[in-house]
């Protein structure tokens, strides 16, 4: 069985020796000594000034939501997991989607002001599968209008436009370290801004609102993470660059024993620190897409079709976008991860061009 992603574990003697610290302070969670230190690893791995350690991925973005107190309309992205719009409605704002870009699959920047309306109060959008969004030109467009901006950088773990870290960019910026991430606590996630105000509010936000003991600063929630979960990511520190060198070298592979399949790859080239997060193909046809979902699973191997259905085409969703739709249902991701030899992509790939050589022309 080869399934279409596998978490990290770091060998157990490391998550071990963290344990060992946490049963003699007794302290498990409530912003513990080794989240503190996660914090602190996390700010320096990455080059960002603030960050706070969250206990999921959605949270983060509907932490964000409520930092900037956010209302009414929000333009976001019809192609990214379900996360990223249901974070909007759960915080009582509307989805508004723009359609992506054909080559980046990120927001169109160019569609975005005709989706304004008097009602929009933010801009929030992904850097799918870790690549980055049009930031220079999306914030030109919220600084014209009056309007935040949110990256939801759940795939973008590492990655950098021009030099600074992705997390940079926008108000509020968010990540998630869920197991199938690439950087993982089990579950969790992060919350990014350079603005020290909003930090604070985060961190209140994070704790009941908590200020002391009695004191209280407005409504929070619990969206704090535990001893065990920093532990899990302190372990992970010191095999993340070769966990990084084995995925791209992987990408690599498959791009070349897939040379004669008639798919596109997204462009990756220009990307700073890519991190090589998915290894996603769109295939000219929903028949050819489907075919090779079953050729795959009939021999065991796993694919995703991330992200299927387009968020806009949800129960609850409306929107037009036709060039999301099209990418959305021809799109899949391939089997990638560190344990992934080279034996099972070559299967992989003699599976997938069976599949073309035997469909009609
Ligand atoms: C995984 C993911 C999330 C949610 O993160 P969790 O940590 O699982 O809550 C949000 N947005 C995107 C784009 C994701 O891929």
């Amino acid at each position: 069985m080869i399934p279409v992603t596998k978490p990290f574990l770091p060998p157990r003697e490391d998550y071990e020796r963290y344990l060992d610290g946490i049963w003699e302070r007794t302290w498990l969670t409530n912003n513990g000594p080794l989240v503190n230190e996660l914090e602190l690893r996390l700010k320096d791995y990455l080059g960002v000034k603030h960050m706070l350690y969250v206990s999921n991925g959605t949270i983060a973005l509907q932490l964000a939501i409520k930092a900037l107190k956010l209302s009414g309309e929000i333009i976001t992205t019809p192609f990214s997991y379900v996360a990223t719009t249901t974070s909007i409605i759960w915080e009582g704002c509307q989805p508004v989607f723009v359609d992506i870009l054909t080559d980046k699959l990120t927001i169109d920047p160019n569609l975005i002001e005709a989706a304004i309306t008097d009602r929009t109060c933010a801009i929030l959008a992904t850097h799918v599968y870790g690549i980055p969004c049009e930031v220079e030109k999306i914030q030109q467009i919220a600084n014209k209008h009056g309007l935040k901006v949110i990256y939801d950088g759940a795939h973008s773990f590492g990655v950098k436009i021009d030099g600074k870290s992705i997390f940079d960019y926008g108000d509020i910026s968010t990540c998630s370290f869920h197991a199938t991430k690439i950087f993982h606590t089990i579950e969790g996630g992060g919350v990014f801004t350079k603005d020290p105000e909003l930090l604070k509010r985060m961190a209140y936000l994070r704790n009941f609102g908590h200020d002391g003991f009695e004191r209280f600063n407005g409504i929070g929630i619990n969206a704090k993470n535990s001893e065990f979960h920093a532990a899990m990511g302190l372990s992970l520190f010191p095999h993340l660059e070769s966990i990084q060198t084995k995925k791209k070298e992987q990408a690599s592979i498959y791009r070349k024993l897939l040379s004669g399949l008639k798919v596109v790859f997204p462009d990756l080239n220009e990307i700073e620190s890519y991190n090589y997060a998915y290894f996603p193909v769109l295939f000219s046809t929903v028949e050819q897409l489907k075919a090779s979902m079953t050729i795959l699973d009939d021999n065991g191997i796993g694919s995703r079709r991330y992200f299927f259905p387009g968020l806009n085409s949800l129960d609850y969703t409306t929107g037009n976008c036709p060039v999301s739709d099209h990418i959305s249902e021809r799109i899949l991701c391939l089997p990638l991860y560190h344990t992934l030899s080279q034996e099972e992509q070559r299967m992989i790939a003699r599976l997938l061009l069976r599949v073309q050589n035997n469909s009609p022309k």
